[in-house]
């Protein structure tokens, strides 16, 4: 059993002693009351690390990422909201397969094997739950993962 608010707030924590190269703002909205899921913390830790690194890595300085925690009758949902350079609408199909990058496209100078989304989602899948993304090109993009509460 693991409660979100202390997964999520434990990932926060780490994510703020890192340095801040880029100077985004990072918001956090959790609720004040426990969302008991049933799962394994490393691997649901290691899927919300990977959409959060993706936030910061896609977003350029003095941007925003946005992670909360909320419940919809028997759904946590974890949504993670930056307004980034997004991903273009022809590429988004294909965001979830391994190895698939826009970037090679792009001229960031951002590294990465395309396997963080296709690993979330395996791993959000396997414990019952859904991955789904929206973007706007230049605008942003927002991950939405929900999980059935205990
Ligand atoms: P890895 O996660 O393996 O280090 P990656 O970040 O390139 O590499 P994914 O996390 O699977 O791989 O993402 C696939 C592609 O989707 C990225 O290369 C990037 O082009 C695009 N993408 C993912 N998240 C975002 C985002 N928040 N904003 C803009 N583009 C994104
Ligand atoms: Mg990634």
């Amino acid at each position: 059993e693991i409660e979100l608010n202390n997964l999520l707030l434990k990932i926060v924590d780490d994510y703020l002693t890192q340095p801040d190269a880029q100077h985004l703002s990072l918001v956090f909205h959790l609720p004040n009351y426990p969302i008991n899921i049933l799962g394994e913390p490393n691997l649901l830790r290691q899927a919300v690390i990977n959409i959060l690194n993706n936030g910061c890595k896609y977003t350029p300085a003095d941007g925003q990422v946005e992670l909360s925690l909320l419940k919809q009758s028997h759904w946590a949902i974890i949504k993670i909201i930056d307004n980034g350079i997004g991903i273009p609408a022809e590429d988004l199909p294909y965001i979830f397969e391994r190895f698939y990058r826009v970037d090679k496209k792009r001229s960031r100078k951002t590294g990465g094997f395309g396997l963080g989304l296709a690993i979330a989602q395996q791993i959000i899948q396997s414990h019952g739950g859904q991955i789904t993304i929206k973007s706007v090109l230049k605008e942003g993009t927002s991950v939405q993962m929900i999980l059935p509460i205990k």
